[in-house]
């Protein structure tokens, strides 16, 4: 079967963005069955907001569990 890049707008910013062949080959292998809703930009945005909760700011001593030093 072979892909073809295809153009998506952007759920989040209504911006286009090309979802490649090779994105869509990367896709199938993962067995994902939609298409990516969001450009790369909003994606990481959210990714980032996901790991890094926004929290006020302050008081952010927790040690972390994956603390060694390499
Ligand atoms: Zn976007």
């Amino acid at each position: 079967m072979e892909y073809q890049d295809k153009t998506i707008v952007c759920n989040d910013c209504g911006a286009d963005f090309t979802f490649t062949s090779g994105e869509q080959e990367f896709y199938a292998e993962k067995g994902f069955d939609n298409e990516p809703k969001k450009c790369k930009d909003c994606r990481q945005k959210a990714k980032r907001n996901f790991s890094r909760p926004s929290n006020g700011g302050g008081g952010n001593r927790q040690s972390r569990p994956f603390n060694r030093t390499r």
